[in-house]
């Protein structure tokens, strides 16, 4: 088998990703590339390796966003109901099953398939009560689900209109001439049997606290429909649905001004991401030095790639005063 090409592409993760510190960037797109071959250099290794490594806000959003799938598949195929004592019970042996396998080490020799948390890594203080957080946070967010209007709407409507779904498999799709790649957590055809490709609903579950940025990803998922599902990017309607700290369902209307600052953002960042390319045709980075560490010592407490990242700026105690929730998507 020819090995796999790093191939371009956007997406709104690793735009996050890039804006928020650029050497992480490049280890997370770069540096880790091949390293799951043995023979690979051990440098790319070890980039693969941490690459691995998440975090319990992270963990948490995983099993919430997997509990909700099963939910919405199960109800799919044969319109069973799963309760919410059941999703939570299943979610939280998940959970226990986990941070066993974090704590056993094993992820050095398996890091595709051992969980591995940053907090245990790297002894991060306060690693059992983030850990506690990080489990209430799964129970409160799968409870608000199963209570929620969007749940209870979506099992009165046609489970044959849901497009997409999360955990399919993701696929590269054009955007104004750009790779991309994303989709929400659910889509859904709403239009009326006489203006087909009229109506489209898209749902994302939220396991943290709204951010800004939210609104933007809305505006990429417009966009994205477009090429993806031939639905007009004012035909899109969002819901996002954020399940913690308490439960809060809104509703975003894409407008033509948000669709042309999507489009403005989505040229920008893509024109930032290949600036730093050596090799645009191949995507071969510049030197890890036109790659800088962030400025914001708060986003290295939590970051995989402490260990490789010697002139990261949060190595001093007052750097420990991170932001209750990780600043990089939980799916990047
Ligand atoms: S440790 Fe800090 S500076 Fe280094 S890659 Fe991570 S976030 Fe960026």
């Amino acid at each position: 088998m020819p090995p796999l090409k790093n191939k371009l592409a956007w997406s709104f993760s690793r735009m996050r990703t890039f804006d928020s510190c650029r050497r992480r960037y490049y280890y997370q797109h770069y540096l880790k590339w091949g390293g799951w071959d043995e023979r690979a250099p051990e440098e790319r290794r070890l980039a693969y390796r941490l690459s691995r490594i998440t975090s319990a806000d992270q963990l948490a959003g995983e099993l919430v966003h997997q509990g909700i799938e099963d939910a919405l598949r199960r109800f799919r195929s044969n319109r069973l109901v799963v309760g919410a004592d059941e999703l939570v019970a299943t979610a939280l042996v998940k959970w226990d099953r986990k941070l066993a396998e974090s704590q056993s080490g094993r992820w050095k020799y398996d890091p595709k398939r051992v969980t591995c948390l940053v907090e245990d890594y790297y002894s991060l203080p306060d690693r059992d009560g983030r850990l506690a957080r990080g489990k209430e946070r799964v129970e409160v967010c799968l409870r608000s689900f199963c209570a929620s209007r969007t749940w209870e709407e979506l099992r009165r409507g046609r489970v044959a209109n849901w497009m997409a779904m999360d955990g399919d498999s993701f696929e590269t799709v054009e955007v104004l001439g750009i790779p991309t790649y994303g989709r929400p957590d659910l889509a859904y055809d709403a239009s009326p049997p006489d203006e087909p490709k009229s109506r489209l609903r898209v749902f994302d579950w939220k396991t943290g606290s709204p951010r800004d940025s939210d609104v933007l990803q809305v505006r990429f998922y417009a966009l994205l429909a477009e090429s993806r599902w031939d639905f007009s990017p004012e035909s899109v309607r969002a819901r996002l649905v954020y399940l913690f700290p308490s439960p809060v369902e809104q509703t975003v209307a894409v407008t033509a001004e948000g669709i042309e600052d999507g489009k403005r953002v989505l040229l920008e960042s893509w024109e930032l991401m290949k600036s730093v390319l050596a090799d645009v045709d191949e995507n071969i980075p510049l030197g890890i030095e036109h790659f800088p560490v962030t400025r914001r010592p708060e986003l290295c407490l939590r970051c995989p790639f402490q260990e490789i990242c010697h002139d990261r700026p949060g190595s001093s105690p007052s750097a420990a005063a991170a932001t209750e929730e990780d600043d990089f998507d939980p799916f990047a």
